[in-house]
């Protein structure tokens, strides 16, 4: 979950773990640790026809949830980080 708030600086970052509800470390805009955005736009074929679904997860609740999948996430290792 993301918001911008204007308390201490115009437009700070604020990103919340929708699952565990811990604040994701920012820098200024940045975010400074491990986070999983995601986005689905469920389209005319699902129940949810015309919703968008956004939310943040920590790296540890992503790591609960990938744990939980019948089979595994596909893992890739990229050869330059930016
Ligand atoms: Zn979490």
């Amino acid at each position: 979950m993301r918001k911008y708030t204007e308390q201490t600086k115009p437009h700070s970052l604020e990103i919340f773990c929708n699952c565990c509800g811990k604040q994701i470390r920012t820098d200024r805009d940045r975010i400074a640790e491990g986070v999983f955005s995601g986005h689905v736009q469920w389209g005319y074929f699902s129940e949810k026809d015309g919703e968008i679904h956004d939310f943040d997860l920590c790296e540890d609740c992503y790591d609960k949830w990938i744990a939980s999948f019948q089979i595994p996430v596909e893992i890739k290792t990229e050869n330059e980080l930016l």
